[in-house]
Parts: structure tokens; sequence; C-alpha cells
């Protein structure tokens, strides 16, 4: 990767920032074209062409800089100028962080034995999902209206996406979403939290299969070219570079709250899934923040393997779990993180993931493999009885709930605090959901808890959604209701 000298909005009003694929046949394309993409037509994901280093200097003057000052810093280096306008920008920021419950956006608790927990589950959906949705929900109306555009988004969820896509977009001009959700194979709470939406662009139906299943017809939707250009269908899974870019705020954030003076390396603690929370972490840290990660994971241990191993190979099946949304076969950001760690060697990525995609597992290069060991310090698995067993400790010891997927986290720093009770280092763990969602959790860890009054307006709220049954073709009723929704739009 080239280096870039640090040009900003600041120094050149003209400041413009491009984007590639890690595959290296897709090339300048603008933020508003990366916004809208999922894949790159090479079958590669989608990265800025130079990642944006941040002056020691300046970084140490953001140090006392709120959540939001602060993403007002580190958006504008990957978007430019001439696309979103600073006064713009600052709108968009503002709208997408006013539905946070509280200020800071993403508080830390710094409980004792120096158990330090940022909490990324203050949106409106209650998972760190919100931080980088809220942002995307006013970028692409921002560029719809100004084109007078109207898009189709559909969503396949395991859980927390689907909702916070839903809270992000609803009631907007522009876009419709439909969302797709395992009937049953998410939490009850996740499944209404998507189900009481009473919008008119908000359409959602129960699937009779699992989160794999609902993918399929999604797939097919999106392979056929003409139909998905005629209805401007669009995607924002979690391969979106949009997320994977606001996601960098907050390692930022984290890292100057524990580190003000910026002259030591903070390592964090990352609940993972898919990697698309670290790998905006692991960008945060390439643009010059000293970060340094710990990937902790459910028996869905496909990225620990990886990563210890150097063997990237697809899991032969998923294995239910307390923490449901790091339930995860392929973790797709993993190109992503290859890219980075290569310097941009996009041949070597575009052979390594075509071996991938052909076999489902392919031996990664000694130097890759040492490389995302520096970045990524350790990894740790739990299994669902550590995590049951840490969700009772933090409640027993603090009073403090965790949610399941934090707990992973917090398991790790439980079992350093063993191995070297003197051990004195800034450690972070993120919370990636409120523990209210997880009530299964809560029983299943014997904590007695009573439902939040949030919850409680839930199960009593209206529901609208529609199934598709076993014996339904999915596809031919996905397409249905877009041409529908387009029907029923240009008639108005
Ligand atoms: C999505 C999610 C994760 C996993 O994040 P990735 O970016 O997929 O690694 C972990 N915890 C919760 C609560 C989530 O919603």
């Amino acid at each position: 990767m080239t280096e870039c000298t640090i040009t900003t909005r600041k120094e050149d009003s003209t400041f413009t920032m491009k984007y590639k694929s890690t595959r290296g046949d897709v090339t300048g394309r603008t933020f508003e074209e990366a916004l809208f993409t999922g894949y790159a037509a090479d079958g590669g994901l989608i990265l800025p062409e130079t990642i944006p280093k941040i002056d020691a200097k300046e970084l140490k003057s953001w140090a006392k800089l709120s959540y939001v000052e602060l993403a007002k810093k580190i958006v504008p280096l990957f978007v430019g100028e001439d696309e979103i306008p600073t006064s713009d920008l600052s709108d968009i920021i503002d709208k997408a962080f006013s539905r946070f419950s509280v200020p800071e956006v993403s508080p830390i608790k710094r409980l004792p034995d120096g158990l330090n927990v940022m909490e990324l589950f203050h949106g409106p959906t209650w998972s760190f999902k919100d931080l980088a949705l809220s942002c995307v929900g006013q970028f692409i109306p921002y560029f719809l209206s100004k084109r007078k555009k109207h898009f189709n988004i559909i969503v396949g969820t395991s859980g927390d996406t689907g909702s916070s896509a839903i809270e992000a977009v609803r009631g907007q001009k522009w876009i419709d979403i439909v969302v797709l959700l395992p009937k049953g194979r998410c939490s009850q709470i996740q499944e209404l939290q998507m189900t009481t939406v009473i919008e008119d662009n908000v359409h959602v139906y129960r699937v009779d299969g699992s989160s794999d299943d609902l993918d399929a017809p999604i797939k097919l939707c999106f392979r056929d070219n003409t139909f998905t250009k005629r209805h401007n269908l669009s995607s924002i899974n979690s391969i979106n570079w949009a997320r994977i870019m606001v996601q960098t705020v907050h390692y930022i954030y984290a890292y100057l709250q524990m580190c003000p003076s910026c002259d030591k390396i903070v390592q964090v603690v990352v609940p993972t899934g898919a990697l698309g929370n670290i790998t905006s972490g692991i960008i945060a840290r390439e643009m010059g923040v000293q970060l340094e990660f710990v990937c902790a994971v459910t028996q869905n241990d496909v990225v620990a393997r990886t990563i210890q191993t150097g063997n990237y190979a697809i899991a032969d099946h998923v294995i239910e779990t307390l923490a449901p949304a790091m339930d995860i076969q392929i973790p797709y950001n993993m190109e992503r993180i290859w890219y980075v760690l290569t310097g941009g060697d996009c041949k070597l990525i575009k052979k390594l993931m075509t071996e991938f995609e052909e076999t489902g597992n392919v031996m990664v290069p000694k130097e890759i493999t040492e490389a995302l060991q520096k970045v990524v310090a350790d990894t740790f698995v739990a299994t669902d009885d550590v995590i049951r067993r840490t969700m009772k400790r933090t409640w027993d010891a603090h009073e403090y709930l965790v949610c399941p997927h934090t707990a992973t986290g917090v398991a790790y720093h439980y079992q350093q605090l063993q191995k070297n009770p003197e051990e004195k280092k800034a450690r972070i763990i993120i919370a990636t959901a409120s523990v209210i969602k997880f009530e299964e959790a809560l029983q299943s860890a014997a904590i007695p808890f009573t439902r939040d009054p949030r919850v409680s307006k839930l199960f009593e709220s209206k529901q609208r959604y529609k199934d598709m049954k076993k014996e339904d073709n999915w596809l031919e009723m996905l397409q249905d209701k877009i041409e529908d929704i387009d029907r029923n739009r240009t008639k108005e």
C-alpha cells in the first residue's frame, strides 16, 4: 500500500478518497459507489486505495473530544469533500447518533480487577451494529435524495443486523427495506424488535430455516443482474465498507480514553463473529493508533484456528451457542485483514481466496500468519459453560450484567488475571450487546432478573410480518414483494 501523506480536508479543500477491491481488478471508485457495493465485481471487498494516517500529535490533541466530535475528525479522512461537504457530513453524524440513549455514545465502565468494559449497546436496538448502521442509514438517503432515486435494501439476518438496519431507515422516503429472519433461531426479543416496526417502508419475513438457508434466495435475487438494476437492489450486510469505516471511531475513542497520553499500547478484546468489528480495529491500528487485539469467539472457532494455525478452513456446521451473533461459518472480512497485513498484495489475496472458494480450505503463507499474530496478540474460545460462569461472576462480584457475547471477552480477562495477577496491561473489553436482549442466557446462567421495561413494551406491541414456509418458493416471494413495492410507489 502506498503511504498517504496526510492530505486531509484541512490542508486541501479538494481532498478526495477513492476505493478499490481487495482483489485489485476494481479501482477508482467513489465513496458513494463503495457505499452501495456489497462484493466488488471481481468478488473482492472494498477498501480505500490508501489508508489515511493520523499524525501522533494530532491524535493526542483529540484526547478530550466526545465520541461524536471524534467521529467528525475520523470519518472525513475517508470521504472526499467533493462527495460530502464538511457541514453536511457533520449533520449526518449528529443525526446518526441523536437516537443514542447516552451522550457519551460508548461509555466505559471501569470495574475492579482492571475490568474495563466499553458499552457499545446504547443505540436504538441495543447492539454495536447501531453505531455503524445509524450512520449508513443517513449516508444512503443523503445520496439518494440528491439523485432522486429509490433503493430496495434486502437484509438477511441472524439477529442483530436486521433490527438495527430497520431502525436506521424506518420511515425514510428513498428506501424500502425487506428483512428475512430465521424463525425461532434468533432470540424472541430480537425477533420482536423486527416484527413490531409498523412502517410502510419496512417489510419483514419470518423464514422457516436457518440464517444460511435464507441467504440462498437473497443471493439468487442479486445474481439476476437485470432484476437488481431495474429495482435498485442493495444490501447492507457486514461486508459493507461504510460500516467498517464508521467502526474505526470506537477503537480510536477507546484508545484515547484508556491512554490520553498516547504513549502505550492498548489491548482491545473483541467478541468476534464475521470479523467486521475487529477489521475496523485493525484499520485504526494501520492509521497509526497503538492498538493490539484479542479475538474472543464461541465454539465456532474458525477465526481462532486460522490465527493460531494459518489454516483458513470453513466449518462443516455451525454449533448453536448462547452467543448467536458470533455463530458463523465463514468470517468474510478475513480478506480485508490479509489485504491490510500484506500492504495490499491483491494478487496473493486473489490466489488465496480463489483456492478458498473452490475448496473451502486454504493454507495462509507464514508471513501473513505471523503478521496477524502480532496484531491479534491472542485468541480465546469460550464454551457455553464459560459464558454462563462469566455472566454469573460479573453479576455476583459487581452487580454488573454482561450479555453472552460480551462474556466471551470478559472471560479472557479473568483468565489473564488468574495467570498473572500483577499484570498491568491497559485492556478494554468491547460489550457488543445489552444483556436485556438475551433473557434466555440469563436464565441459563441462573441469574435472577426482572424484565427491562423497554423489553416489556416490545411484548405488548402489535406485530406485522409474513411467513416464508418450507413449501413456499422463497425467491419468487422475494421478487414479487420487490416488484410490488416499486409498483405501489410509482402509482403515488
Ligand atoms: C454482530 C455481533 C457480533 C460479531 O461481530 P462481527 O463484526 O461479526 O465480528 C458480536 N456480538 C454481537 C452482539 C453482535 O451483534
